[in-house]
């Protein structure tokens, strides 16, 4: 016999980008291009010893203002032969 625990839990709904605002759902079909970085920065960072950094960006931000330093390849192409 198996019991069961009620829990709540949460999920991400929305996400509403830093840069312009535009909020994403999971129903967007740019919702799994968004970028969330969240981290706490370490010793002696320039974010300020133990500050929590946090950034939400939507897929075009993302590619307006990472573009030159993203690496984007064929996703036929296989893992390892993918250059660095
Ligand atoms: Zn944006």
């Amino acid at each position: 016999m198996i019991e069961y625990t009620t829990r709540t839990i949460s999920v991400i709904s929305a996400c509403i980008c830093n840069r312009c605002q535009r909020r994403l759902t999971p129903d967007d079909l740019d919702w799994q291009e968004r970028l969330s970085v969240s981290y706490k920065a370490g010793y002696s960072s320039v974010f300020g010893d133990g500050n929590i950094i946090s950034l939400d960006l939507c897929p075009q931000c993302v590619a307006e203002v990472l573009g030159p330093w993203l690496q984007i390849s064929d996703a036929s192409e296989p893992l390892d032969q993918l250059s660095n």
